[in-house]
């Protein structure tokens, strides 16, 4: 077995949206997918500016370039009247036709970059997705020549963009090559694949095991829904056991997955069995199986404890 590494990632930077990711090489007119300080093409530095700030400068010049026109029509207007009256009326009516087009545009800016900001987005798509391309080559080398870490972090950075069952198996190739430790930025939802994967059942095994927080919703019913698979696994029932023990975390999640937490009662750890007595006869009435098994269970494992003691009303004193 291959041994484990030991790594610490770098921080990824937190956006509201994948296209904040994006960078336009004003140089060499290429995209850089990471919030990186130079050009992978050109290697330039100076050059880098985020793909807003492309579009604004693109929709300010649009902007300009409809005043302009209007202008020159307006001072066609002007140039062709042939009397005194009509010049005096066509250089007013001008000014005014041209200072409502420039207090509407002036109103409508807002709504207009974004108008504009989603054509210059859709206008770039194909170098955009060069971009991409460039970056699973680059992942793909990585990986082949054994630096998984770079190679995830890479990954990171493409999964904002995209994130198929491809990005994600490669991903949990890569995770699975490292120890994992509670204080790393480790994911599990994005993880998710659409179908059974050894891998990612393998993953899950060691993020429950030292991260159980990200089980949330997603993966349960992914545990839920591949339960014979996931038995077949070498640690099956500790994994779906830990899984569930996860679910303890929140009243909600014990109402939604009630069956699967009966089902893997009897494998769960102390701790967890403490706080699922704990819970239950918070809500005895309403969980009365549950509880009813879980107290049983107490009483044949843990019916000298002292943690558990006083749980129960018919508790193990
Ligand atoms: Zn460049």
């Amino acid at each position: 077995m291959k041994k484990k590494l030991a790594v610490h990632f770098t921080d990824s930077k937190k956006t509201n949206y994948a296209y904040e990711r994006l960078l336009l090489c004003q140089h060499c007119g290429t995209y850089s997918i990471r919030m990186q300080d130079e050009c992978e093409e050109c290697g330039k530095t100076s050059r880098l500016t985020p793909i807003q700030q492309v579009a604004h400068a693109w929709s300010q010049r649009k902007g300009q370039s409809s005043l302009l026109f209007l202008g020159i029509l307006l001072c066609l207007a002007i140039i062709s009247a042939q009397t005194l009256p009509s010049l005096i009326g066509s250089i007013i009516g001008s000014i005014v036709l041209f200072g409502v087009a420039f207090s509407l545009q002036k109103q409508l800016a807002r709504y207009e970059r974004s108008v504009h900001f989603r054509r210059f987005l859709y206008a770039e798509r194909g170098k955009i997705r060069l971009a991409l391309m460039r970056e699973l080559d680059e992942i793909a080398v990585d990986m082949k020549e054994g630096n998984p870490k770079t190679a995830y972090e890479k990954l990171r950075e493409v999964s904002h963009f995209l994130n198929n069952d491809p990005i994600k198996r490669r991903k949990i190739a890569c995770l699975n090559q490292f120890v994992l430790r509670s204080d790393m930025e480790l994911e599990l939802d994005t993880l998710v694949p659409s179908s059974y994967d050894y891998q990612f059942v393998e993953y899950l095994r060691k993020v429950a095991q030292v991260k159980r927080s990200l089980i949330k919703k997603k993966v349960l019913d992914y545990a839920v829904a591949y339960k014979n698979e996931i038995l077949r696994h070498e640690n099956g029932t500790e994994i779906l056991a830990n899984v569930a023990g996860a679910a303890l975390r929140m009243k909600a999640y014990v109402d939604d997955y009630y069956e699967f937490i009966l089902e893997f009662l009897e494998y769960l750890s102390k701790e967890r069995l403490l706080r699922l007595a704990k819970l239950a006869s918070t809500y005895r009435t309403e969980w009365a199986e549950l509880y009813a098994r879980t107290e049983a269970l107490v009483q044949a494992r843990y019916s000298f404890d002292p943690d558990f003691k006083g749980i129960f009303q018919r508790g193990s004193a």
